[in-house]
């Protein structure tokens, strides 16, 4: 029997830790596609990509990329079924797109809160719906929802963040039961603050507070968070199911 070809979707995949994970991927020889917003961005970021062979530091990576809004049930859709028309079967599907509207909940917009569900959680629910069928018809799949710690501990002025992050897991664990018999894992991963610009955009002085809370005294790399992705992604991986891997630097051990 042929072995299956690996095709992964990572949602957000252009952003800090995406970016990582297509690289890591696509060195793991999974055909890499990288879900954007923005056009122009997309199209920069995948000739710096392909580039990055010449500055002799890392491996030029050839990634597909997809416009989709994965807060947009309709949006998703079309962007799933391109891929399906062009590519194939997405069996590999890292739930990474997300966004921070950070508010105490007293001063919170109603904007604020629905722009995080809906970007952070629901989702989760428009790609994975919109893939699992596919991945039950081949016996074959792996889901990894990108959380955070913040969604393991509560986080002031984050109570949209942290519900969302939390929602993410209470999925993956009820989806891991209902298809653990057919090939397919579903796991959390939720990493510690990791230096992409949604952490660097943070003051500098309370960035250096944050620091000062992890016990390894430092940032994590977006690299550390891939290489998660990619164990969970591999064989070796294959009797993890709903679990939730914490990659923080020990800032929470729950
Ligand atoms: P980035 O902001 O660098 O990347 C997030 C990506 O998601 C961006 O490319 C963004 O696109 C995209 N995105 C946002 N909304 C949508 C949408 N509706 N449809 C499609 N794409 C969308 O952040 P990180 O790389 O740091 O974060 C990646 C994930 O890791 C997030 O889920 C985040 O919550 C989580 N995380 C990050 C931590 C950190 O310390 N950095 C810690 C814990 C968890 P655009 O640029 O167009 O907005």
């Amino acid at each position: 029997m042929e072995p299956i070809k690996k095709i992964a979707l990572i949602t957000g995949g252009i952003g800090g830790i995406g970016t990582a994970i297509c690289e890591r991927l696509y060195k793991d020889g999974c055909v890499v596609i990288a879900n954007y917003r923005d056009f122009t961005r997309a199209i920069k970021w995948r000739e710096q990509a392909k580039n990055w062979r010449q500055n002799h530091l890392r491996l030029g990576i050839d990634v597909k990329i997809v416009e989709g809004d994965v807060s947009d049930f309709r949006s998703t859709s079309t962007m799933i079924k391109q891929i399906q028309d062009e590519m194939g079967v997405v069996n590999i599907l890292v739930n990474n797109a997300g966004i921070t509207r950070d508010a105490p909940l007293y001063k919170m917009k109603p904007q604020q809160w629905y722009e995080v569900i809906n970007t952070n959680l629901h989702s989760v629910y428009n790609c994975t719906r919109l893939v699992i069928e596919g991945m039950i018809a081949q016996g074959w799949g792996r889901i990894i929802n990108i959380s955070s710690i913040n969604g393991q501990k509560g986080q002031f002025g984050q109570t949209n963040y942290s519900a969302a992050k939390a929602g993410m897991h209470g999925f993956t664990m009820a989806l891991a039961a209902e298809v653990a018999k057919k090939g397919i894992t579903v796991n959390t991963i939720s990493p510690g603050y990791i230096g992409t610009s949604m952490v660097m955009a943070v003051r500098e002085e309370i960035r250096n507070q944050i620091i000062s809370q992890i016990p390894i005294g430092r940032l994590g790399n977006p690299e550390e968070i891939a290489r998660v992705v990619s164990f969970l992604v591999s064989e070796e991986s294959s009797f993890i199911t709903g679990s939730n891997i914490s990659a923080n630097g020990g800032q929470f051990m729950g």
